[in-house]
């Protein structure tokens, strides 16, 4: 009798921790996916009165009176300034909140890769220019991909940006796109390689996480957030493709991405 009692005693405490950890599971699984929708609507929200702010600064950037007047003008240039930061925060953190709900899917249509990478470029060309930076594209002319031909352009967008930000001046950005063929399965093989400050080994590890930023003082001068490699590797995640860098202080890093097509 008193084995069979201490077996019931064990099932129903068996049986009672199950439910309890399944009550604490459910309200966590809740919890986590309000925060998603709340990340979500606030960076929503956020972008409509940002985008009417900018506006308006450039109205007030194209008077007359605040145009002659330098003390007015650098204030407005620093607002401005701030508002594209914070409208650019605003879009990350929207595009990583639907990541995490699982609603940033892939788009797929027939597109060239190269063309995609030529209008990444020509998007960045002012600000290599700024710095002396040539930015050299290696890719057939004839090449057709069936993926999301948007997510690609904002992935080579994020990595060329990075490479122009952390090389100093006179450097060089090479981007190659090729297709290959591994396994039976056709992929689509991204670099973009750079002779910029390069990465420490202890900071590699930690560089696709968000709002990772090797070297935090920088953030004014650089005026990223630490999200963009969390965003290309959604990005590549989203395509059950992969990425990785090779990087050496001071020589330079070479980001290499390869998706599955
Ligand atoms: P951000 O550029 O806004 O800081 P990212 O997520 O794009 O954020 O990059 C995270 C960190 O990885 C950067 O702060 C920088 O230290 C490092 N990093 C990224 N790309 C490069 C690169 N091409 N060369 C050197 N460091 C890089």
């Amino acid at each position: 009798l008193l084995i069979g009692m201490a077996l019931l005693f064990f099932v129903i405490a068996l049986w009672l921790s199950h439910l309890m950890s399944r009550k604490a599971i459910i309200p966590i699984a809740k919890a986590y996916a309000r925060q998603r929708e709340f990340v979500a609507d606030a960076s929503h929200e956020l972008r409509t009165p940002l985008s009417v702010m900018l506006t308006s600064i450039e109205a007030l950037q194209l008077e007359e009176s605040i145009d002659s007047d330098p003390f007015s003008k650098n204030v407005l240039n620093g607002m401005k300034d701030e508002v594209q930061s914070i409208t650019k925060l605003a879009g990350e953190l929207l595009i990583l909140a639907r990541t995490d709900s699982g609603e940033f899917v892939l788009d797929r249509s027939l597109f060239n890769p190269r063309a995609a990478a030529e209008r990444a470029i020509h998007k960045l060309q002012p600000l290599a220019q700024a710095k002396d930076i040539s930015i050299k594209l290696n890719a057939p002319e004839e090449l057709t991909v069936n993926w999301d031909e948007e997510k690609l352009t904002q992935l080579l967008v994020l990595l060329i940006d990075n490479a122009i930000k952390y090389t100093p001046g006179k450097g060089a950005v090479d981007v190659n796109l090729a297709d290959g063929m591994e396994k039976g399965v056709r992929f689509l093989a991204i670099e973009v390689k750079d002779n910029g400050i390069g990465i420490p080994t202890e900071a590699l590890p930690c560089i696709f996480d968000r709002f990772y930023r090797q070297d935090k003082s920088r953030t004014r001068q650089t005026g990223g957030h630490g999200l963009g490699l969390a965003i290309a590797k959604s990005i590549a995640d989203a395509g059950q493709g992969t990425i990785r860098v090779d990087s050496t202080v001071g020589e330079g890093s070479a980001f290499k991405v390869r998706i599955p097509l």
